[in-house]
């Protein structure tokens, strides 16, 4: 491949960046079958204030990079390298020991995806939304309370559903509750998984609007994991495309959609539904099965699937590299492949 390798994604930092992801790796004993790789030498660079989408179909480690990121799982292997405020030094969020973890993580928070498991049942919604700032900061009962009344309201819960519980409120409310509990310690970063995606379409707009709305005002970086490719074109800055734990595509939005470059991410945008009834647009199907995260295939891991693949691809894995052009892929082909992106002029026909 004529690309030139990234060889230290981290070269990718800016004064910008809040969070420099360098070559994550969590692996999972999985008995008999020996382990699961579930993230596999993931690296990105978060910006302040951008939104960072991680996509990919179910199985290809996207949520549980997410958790990782969070101290939710400790990471097999890698860094997560943190500069809250631009003057300071960075540290490894990943390294960090119990007290110091205690006092970083209130600006690492998490938004997750289901509204009604992932609230307590048995707590008031003051109580929910409390918990994060009274577990990670010395504060007064009379500043507590003022603090979560200003950020119910923010979010637009009503002082009065505070002495609630959550079993009285609709999906969208819950998850308002939820976004109120992460923004309540003022974080940096918001790891957002799934987190409009168990909702009805038009309570979607309204959160997806509303996280738009507090990036904008607080600088929030968000890294927002999801399945929904619209809902990713719409908010997103940039996006990386995962594929059974390996990163295989970083792109700006507007790139990624328009002129895919990894064969994996043409199949994902052939899935999207197109707006207009009569535009046709043939949807790409991949050969063959997803295969099994405790058995991936040798070489580059899409290529039993891949409609391009050579012997090459079969027998050496892809790096993530840059093609001539600048952009970033995982594929021994990238220079060559003119792939399908989406076109959205009015007559809805395919790039
Ligand atoms: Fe397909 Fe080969 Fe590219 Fe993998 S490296 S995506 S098999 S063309």
């Amino acid at each position: 491949m004529s690309a030139e390798m990234i060889a230290d994604p981290a070269t990718t930092s800016t004064d910008r960046a809040v969070l420099r992801v360098d070559g994550i790796v969590k692996e999972f004993d999985a008995g008999k079958t020996g382990k699961v790789v579930a993230v596999d030498d993931v690296s990105f660079t978060l910006n302040r204030g951008e939104t960072f989408s991680v996509v990919g179909e179910s199985g290809s480690g996207k949520s549980t990079l997410g958790r990782v990121l969070v101290r939710g799982i400790e990471a097999t292997a890698g860094s997560a390298w943190y500069r809250g405020d631009e003057a300071a030094d960075e540290i490894d969020f990943l390294d960090l020991g119990r007290r110091e973890l205690k006092r970083v993580r209130r600006e690492l928070q998490m938004i997750f995806q289901d509204p009604f498991s992932s609230l307590d049942p048995r707590m008031t919604v003051f109580d929910i939304i409390a918990e994060p700032l009274k577990a990670t900061t010395r504060v007064s009962t009379r500043d507590l309370q003022r603090r979560v009344r200003e950020i119910a309201e923010r979010v637009g819960l009503d002082p009065s559903h505070l002495r609630r519980y959550p079993h009285s409120f609709s999906g969208g409310q819950r998850q308002r509750i939820g976004i109120a509990r992460a923004l309540i310690t003022e974080p940096k970063i918001i790891v957002a998984d799934e987190a409009v995606s168990a909702l009805d379409v038009s309570i979607q707009a309204q959160i997806i609007n509303l996280l738009k709305d507090l990036q904008d005002e607080r600088d929030i970086a968000f890294l927002f994991i999801a399945h929904d490719l619209s809902i990713v074109e719409h908010i997103s800055d940039r996006v990386a495309v995962m594929y059974l734990g390996r990163i295989v595509e970083i792109a700006e939005t507007d790139d990624l959609f328009a002129r895919p470059r990894h064969p994996y991410t043409e199949v994902l945008l052939s899935s999207v539904p197109v707006p207009d009834p009569d535009a046709k647009r043939e949807r790409i199907i991949p050969l063959g099965e997803v295969p099994s995260p405790t058995d991936r295939p040798s070489g580059c891991h899409f290529s039993p699937r891949c409609h391009y693949a050579t012997d090459l691809c079969r027998s050496e894995a892809p790096p993530l590299a840059e093609t001539r052009d600048g952009r970033v892929v995982a594929c021994h082909r990238a220079d060559e492949l003119t792939l399908r992106g989406i076109d959205h002029d009015p007559t809805g026909e395919p790039a």
